[in-house]
């Protein structure tokens, strides 16, 4: 239906497919692949399958081909789902989120960067300092979230291990006037664990590659990431960029987005406050635990987060606790706990870290002095690049909440599509068919489901004290959830003699089953961090450090309370962000990982069609059809084929676009297959179109 492209090229929507199988969806999808076309459409949804080479079609000349047309006038690509998105809020002052996902290394974050990139270009004509200002800020603020969010995996050199959801707003006359970015589930276990082959994220390796000499030795550091226990696993790995050149591109975008200098080397001092932290280690002598060493590193530490050594010291070897009886005591660490304390307070320092990041990156944009009355409504376009499903040989705690997410934004994805369907039917006044399609509901509230899901379950352990283990915990789950077709115990392993039966269950997710490991739930569960260490980094004297750590300035008695677990925090953040979705024009992009070894050349089908299967591609295609494959604008459909038929071509003979169109398709034959809307006409089957596509081309 694109008009610059020919058939050689394969369809350039799946919904024009001859018949709607796996078969067909993959021929085309790797057709196109081979051509070099990336980017196919299901009806408004964008297919992109990631290219592993620079593509030709991001230029100034593309964004002008897109900008202000409608989505069939041009070949599938994401600037034509980006224009609708800003063509949606500007002229229908609609709030528009676009939500991209895929697997890791699909290509979302890129894509989710050539959309901001084409929503920048397109707007403020006239170079308004304030708006460019903000857009400026918006583009920069990808480098530093780049740089502490994003790690070399085994799968993608450059992978986001956090969600990332960011809303841009406008103003009347369609300019950025700010916006607001939240992150999701950052993969902090990374910080003191890689997989074999895999980095640390990216800042640690810039500021030991690229920070100045002077700077690192005020640090107590030496360049090579080799020498530090949380960085060398990755210290061999060869990286795109160097990090050398990262580190400087970062410390000016942080300038740029506005960050003082104080608060730049704060940031670097908790890096490097964390990467001595992991060198810490600790012997018991004498049934006392000490740390090992002279202690220099403690006093580095305390001195990069401006707090007392002798404070550090106790932080990583005792912990306050709360007694029974309401008093306060102080317990030694085992060797062990020593060890857990440690990379836990790693860990959060890192967290802590990365959020007030983020937390300051939105001080600044947030919109600010924008009156609607004065200025007309605030419209929003929000664009959402979030972990796809992960179906790993060993999958944990992170996988089952990554999946949990991935639930959830199908049921979104399915109530938003089909629901809009619906709607455009009925505000046209045409009758549809109800189409059937798997609702995973049922596996949400699986997972999500008060008193009964799985996070209840684990949260109830979590809540009953030490005694419990991941063990009991799955039997506990085992036994409440034995009945639910969606949820299998250790009755699944006689089968699997590879798996340990006590310490596995398994989720029939939408997009597949998936096998969890139990082990570590609990603990990755409660997330504790001794209460000491938020007590020491509150009582910093860098307030950058006090503002990371507001809670530190609790009591112990008031910490004793109920905490929130780490998978309903997840839990509740995901449900707010579904809800903040839900209320917005949908657009969808869905990326697909060609193959495993980044090559531009390679369709792997078997890795394809299991994305497609998952995505719910066919799915997607096939509501699309049943209702109307196709619509479009009377006027338009007319501008496209009145050359096709004697009474619109080369005069317009009838009194209404809407008569002209009834002409064209009466003249071909296919009225039985159309229905006309107020404004559109819908045609039902693809085939009619292809009729009149081969006579226009004749
Ligand atoms: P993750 O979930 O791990 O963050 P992702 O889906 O965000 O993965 P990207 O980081 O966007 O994946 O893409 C991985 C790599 O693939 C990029 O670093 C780049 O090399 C290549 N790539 C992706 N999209 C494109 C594109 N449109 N053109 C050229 N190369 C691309
Ligand atoms: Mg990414």
């Amino acid at each position: 239906m694109a008009e610059h492209e020919g058939l050689e090229f394969g369809k350039s929507d799946f919904v024009l497919l001859d018949e709607v199988n796996m078969e067909h969806f993959m021929e085309n999808l790797k057709l196109r692949f081979e051509k070099g076309r990336i980017y196919t459409f299901i009806g408004e949804v964008v297919v992109s399958v990631n290219p592993y080479r620079e593509m030709n079609v991001y230029g100034k000349e593309a964004i002008a081909a897109y900008r202000g047309r409608e989505l069939y006038e041009n070949p599938p690509h994401l600037y034509a789902v980006a224009d609708a998105a800003y063509k949606a809020m500007k002229r229908r002052a609609k709030d528009t989120c676009i939500v991209i996902s895929g697997e890791s290394g699909a290509g979302k974050t890129e894509a989710s960067k050539y959309i901001m990139q084409y929503i920048a270009a397109i707007t403020n004509p006239s170079q308004r300092e304030e708006v460019e200002s903000v857009k400026n800020v918006l583009l920069k603020s990808n480098c530093v979230l780049e740089a502490f969010g994003n790690a070399k995996t085994n799968r993608n050199d450059n992978s986001s291990r956090f969600g990332k959801y960011m809303d841009i707003n406008f103003s009347f006359s369609g300019d950025p006037t700010g916006g607001h970015i939240n992150n999701y589930l950052l993969e902090k276990s990374r910080v003191v664990h890689q997989q074999a082959g895999e980095r640390n994220f990216h800042s640690f390796y810039q500021l030991l590659g690229g920070g100045p000499q002077s700077l690192l030795e005020s640090f107590h550091l030496q360049g090579d990431p080799a020498l530090y226990t949380y960085t060398k696993e990755g210290a061999g790995c060869s990286t795109a960029t160097s990090d050398l050149s990262s580190h400087r591109a970062v410390r000016t975008a942080l300038k740029v987005i506005g960050f003082s200098e104080n608060e730049i080397e704060s940031i670097y001092k908790v890096l490097a406050a964390i990467l001595l932290l992991g060198n810490v280690g600790f012997r018991t002598d004498e049934e006392s635990v000490l740390v090992e060493g002279e202690g220099e590193a403690v006093d580095h530490i305390a001195q990069l987060t401006s707090t007392p050594a002798e404070g550090v010291a106790k932080g990583l070897l005792f912990r306050t606790v709360a007694t029974g009886g309401g008093d306060v005591i102080e317990k030694a660490h085992t060797e062990q706990e020593a060890c857990f304390g440690r990379d836990a307070f790693a860990k959060a320092l890192y967290e802590r870290l990365f959020g007030w990041i983020i937390g300051r990156i939105n001080t600044v944009i947030e919109v600010k002095g924008y009156n609607p009355m004065l200025h007309g409504k605030n419209t929003v376009i929000g664009v959402l690049d979030i972990y796809g499903f992960e179906i790993f040989d060993n999958n944990s705690f992170e996988q089952f909440c990554i999946n949990y997410c991935n639930e959830k934004l199908q049921q979104l994805f399915i109530e938003l599509i089909l629901g809009q369907e619906q709607e455009e039917y009925q505000r046209e006044g045409v009758a549809w068919l109800h189409i059937e399609y798997f609702n995973n509901q049922i596996i949400v509230d699986l997972v999500e489901q008060a008193h009964k899901g799985i996070i209840s379950i684990l949260d109830e352990a979590c809540l009953t004290g030490g005694r419990v283990t991941d063990t009991v915990c799955l039997g506990s789950m085992s036994t409440r959830l034995a009945q639910h077709p969606h949820y299998t115990d250790r009755q699944l392993t006689p089968n699997d003699k590879t798996m340990d039966f006590q310490k596995h269950f398994r989720i029939r997710h939408y997009a597949g089953d998936v096998t969890y490991s139990v082990e570590g739930f609990l603990d990755k569960n409660k997330d504790l961090l001794f209460q000491d260490f938020k007590r020491l980094m509150f009582n910093s004297t860098n307030p950058v450090l006090t503002e990371m750590w507001p809670d530190g300035g609790l009591s112990i008695m008031e910490v004793t309370k109920r905490p929130m677990t780490a998978a309903s925090l997840f839990k509740n953040s995901i449900v707010a962000l579904v809800e903040n979705l839900a209320c917005k024009e949908p657009y969808y992009v869905r990326c697909v990982k060609p193959n495993e070894m980044k090559s531009p050349l390679l369709l792997d089908e078997a890795r394809c069609r299991h994305q497609v299967a998952y995505l719910g591609l066919l799915e997607n295609v096939r509501v699309r059809r049943a209702g109307f494959a196709y619509r479009q604008a009377y006027n338009r459909f007319l501008q496209r084929y009145k050359m096709t038929c004697e009474y619109t071509w080369p005069n317009h003979l009838m009194a209404t676009d809407r008569e002209a169109v009834e002409a064209i398709v009466t003249g071909h034959g296919f009225q039985d297959d159309v229905a006309y809307g107020n404004t559109k006409l819908f045609v039902r089957s693809p085939r009619s179109l292809f009729c009149l596509e081969q006579e226009r081309a004749a």
